[in-house]
């Protein structure tokens, strides 16, 4: 059984707003445009929903609905901005994370209970660190699978901590208006309604078949989630023919030289991990996260794919000071290789010296696999 926990931003884009314009605090506010364009509402506050106004709807009719609302165009950079910086955080801590829209992500709290204690209790501190760190509400699912957390993160907003222990999805459920299953609108809301089917429990109880005859796949695919069943399985995007290290930095750096000393580290272990795959690699980028959250990465490919240390450094430290140049603290770096081909046994082929030089990485490489990183540093300029 897995722990999969859903999070998903309340009212994103206006709490986004409302950093930007504290003012907005406490007032119906609807991002979407001009009241009287043709847009349709992407995000409404709370304060705005008591007025029966909702996302998708025409911004015509939200302006009939609450003239007095304010209206935003939105900052859709500011969103992804924080958006990365919210997903940043849980990657920080989980293996696993699947983002799922620009305000909404999975991840997969199996086996972390060592770490961050019960799952509960973690969504309450994650909850908490995100607003103090953000100002920004989340609420949280958590289930055994991915369908019913999501409907947990939706049971209880803002704010809201759902915890579905596991064997008890059907029972959560149960009692859940059948229009609580994503999926579940326009098109199939009035068909399941006029067979009488009013929660979700009406639809696990039915027969499998009979969905499956009125809605097609579809219907064996809501009965199924009814059961409590569903996918377990994140899907992260995981470029495999890559290796890379990054370092988060507990306070902000600014100088170019201990910046440059962690690449040196970060090279050091590319560099390891790639000849213990028995790999090379054509392609260094380095990624640079600026203590605002703005993220840039630069890339240059080799001439010839390489795993050593030295070259993976120098291309690094290049791309670095090119990229470099705002005068703002450092949060991470990492380096990224790709391009990845098997090393070939084919050394003869090399000069004298490159032959050599492999010779000497492969004894380095067993020495770190026996002693750790630390054991030994391979010189490059500068360093040592
Ligand atoms: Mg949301």
């Amino acid at each position: 059984m897995k722990t999969i926990f859903h999070l998903d931003m309340d009212a994103f884009f206006v709490s986004v707003e409302r950093i930007l314009d504290p003012s907005l605090e406490g007032k119906p506010v609807i991002v979407g445009g001009d009241p009287n364009g043709r847009g349709v509402v992407a995000a409404c506050s709370y304060e705005a929903r008591k007025y029966g106004i909702h996302s998708a709807m025409p911004v015509k009719n939200a302006y009939r609905l609450c003239p007095k609302a304010l209206f935003l165009h939105g900052h859709y950079k500011e969103y992804v901005r924080y958006s990365n910086a919210v997903k940043f955080l849980l990657e920080e801590k989980f293996q696993l994370v699947q983002q799922a829209s620009v305000d909404e992500f999975y991840f997969d709290f199996t086996g972390c209970e060592k770490i961050y204690g019960k799952p509960e209790e973690f969504a309450k501190k994650l909850q908490d660190e995100i607003q103090h760190k953000f100002s920004l509400p989340c609420s949280i699912g958590i289930s055994s699978n991915k369908g019913v957390s999501k409907i947990a993160t939706d049971f209880k907003k803002p704010r809201g901590i759902t915890f579905v222990p596991h064997g008890k999805e059907k029972e959560f459920l149960a009692p859940l208006a059948v229009e609580r299953i994503p999926g579940v609108g326009k098109k199939t809301f009035p068909i399941l309604r006029a067979r009488g089917f009013k929660t979700i429990g009406d639809i696990a109880n039915a027969s499998p078949d009979y969905l499956a005859a009125v809605l097609g796949k579809f219907g064996t695919d809501i009965w199924n989630r009814a059961k409590g069943f569903g996918n377990d399985i994140l899907s992260v995007e995981h470029d495999r023919k890559s290796i890379s290290k990054e370092t988060t930095f507990n306070q902000d750096i600014v100088g170019k030289t201990e910046i440059e000393n962690h690449l040196f580290e970060l090279a050091a272990k590319v560099a390891q991990l790639l000849r213990n795959e028995n790999f090379q690699a054509s392609t260094v980028s380095i990624k640079l996260r600026y203590s605002d959250f703005s993220t840039i990465t630069r890339a240059k490919t080799l001439h010839e794919p390489t795993d050593d240390d030295k070259i993976i450094f120098e291309t690094a430290a290049k791309l670095f000071h090119n990229a470099y140049s705002r005068r703002v603290g450092v949060r991470l770096i990492g380096i990224h290789l790709s391009n990845l081909s098997h090393s070939s046994e084919q050394e003869v082929l090399f000069e004298d010296e490159d032959i050599i030089r492999k010779r000497m990485l492969n004894a380095v490489t067993k020495i770190r696999d026996k002693f750790g990183d630390k054991a030994i540093h391979i010189g490059a300029e500068g360093k040592n």
